[in-house]
């Protein structure tokens, strides 16, 4: 006996690489190509270094409120974390807590944090098996369950579920809090936040890694109704009461508000990854039809593996996964269109051999 046997084991999420290379073209994490909104380094700017003596406002009122009038809720509907993988994680250790060990339900084919989350809190979990076309099955979500989520758009499939379904899963399952992990939604999805209104069990993630430029800043956030954001804000203030440091409050706060930017940013690149549907398929790739900023490729005759090697030797870098069902796919995220026809230009080549 010794002191391992009173630790908490866990087989960490791994995320994709880093690497930092001048000329490198990055397509691998999903991160936004172009730089925050100009209100953001306006923002940063005016940070009084003399100000970060002090604690920062524990209830985050700036960006809370700024949330709340850009997505017209009550701020009491809103939670705010380090980024959504934080909020997430908060979220499976507060909702997914049923006494009756049921599982918690979410896609075989989905964001990889989830089963690492259930694991290193001791929910128990089962995953449901997509359609043939890689979509959500709405009936996977039809038997027992702790719990319920997924990614709308999924990752990394890149397909959506329309509102009215989602409402469907939503409803069936009143005795459950279902989580639509909307991380990648403002590249062409309906938001489920109308549903709200109408279900007390709806909780929607978000975040500003995607669509707001802001995956350094670690910034994300919940909305739902009251009493479910009440319930995260306890669990998060057992914890931490301090989670959201001064500089990330002003960045996001100065993101929300700059709508016109926001808008102008995820059209372009909705407007790229359309380009990219065209290019790809002509260099013989077949894909799920991606709402998302990011494309799920797979060739028709050459392995994703050797396909992924060679564009890192080449300093493009794009994400594979070894798992079963999905090893022989690429997750190219969309980048600027300069990016693009490098990639494009490497494919040529590494298809051409
Ligand atoms: N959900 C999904 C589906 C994601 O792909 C990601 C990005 N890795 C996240 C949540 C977390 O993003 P972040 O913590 O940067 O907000």
């Amino acid at each position: 006996m010794d002191w391992r046997q009173n630790i908490r084991e866990v087989e960490p999420y791994v995320p994709g690489e880093q690497p930092n290379q001048a000329d490198m073209v990055k397509l691998n994490t999903n991160e936004n190509p172009y730089p925050p909104s100009p209100k953001v380094a306006e923002a940063l700017a005016g940070l009084d270094p003399d100000t970060l003596r002090l604690y920062p406002d524990p209830l985050v009122t700036d960006l809370i409120d700024a949330l709340a009038d850009f997505y017209h809720v009550k701020p009491s509907q809103v939670f705010a974390g380090v980024g959504s993988d934080d909020v997430l994680a908060m979220s499976f250790l507060t909702f997914f807590n049923n006494p009756d060990k049921k599982p918690v339900l979410f896609p075989e084919i989905s964001y990889s944090f989830y089963d690492v989350w259930a694991d290193c809190f001791h929910i128990p979990y089962q995953r449901v098996k997509l359609k043939d076309d890689f979509s959500i099955d709405p009936d996977s979500f039809l038997q027992p369950n702790g719990g319920i989520i997924f990614p709308n758009p999924n990752a990394p499939t890149g397909l959506a579920l329309p509102v009215d379904t989602i409402e469907g899963i939503v409803k069936a399952n009143p005795d459950s809090v279902v989580i639509v992990d909307e991380a990648y939604v403002d590249f062409g999805t309906e938001s489920a936040l109308r549903l709200l209104p109408k279900y007390e069990n709806l909780l929607i993630v978000q975040t500003f890694s995607k669509s707001r430029s802001l995956a350094g800043m670690r910034l994300g956030y919940a909305i739902g109704n009251e009493a479910l954001i009440q319930c995260l804000k306890n669990v998060r203030n057992s914890f931490n009461s301090y989670t959201m440091n001064r500089p990330a409050i002003l960045a996001g706060t100065a993101a929300v508000k700059d709508r016109a930017y926001f808008d102008r940013t995820r059209n372009m690149i909705m407007e790229t990854r359309e380009q990219a549907k065209e290019e790809l398929t002509k260099l013989g790739f077949t894909f799920p039809d991606s709402k998302t900023n990011f494309i799920f490729a797979s060739h028709r005759s050459v392995p994703a593996k050797k396909i992924f090697n060679e564009l890192r030797e080449r300093h493009i870098y794009v994400r594979y996964f070894d798992k079963s069902g999905i090893d022989n796919y690429l997750r190219i995220t969309i980048g600027t269109p300069v990016q693009m026809e490098k990639l494009y230009r490497a494919l040529r080549e590494i298809l051409a051999e």
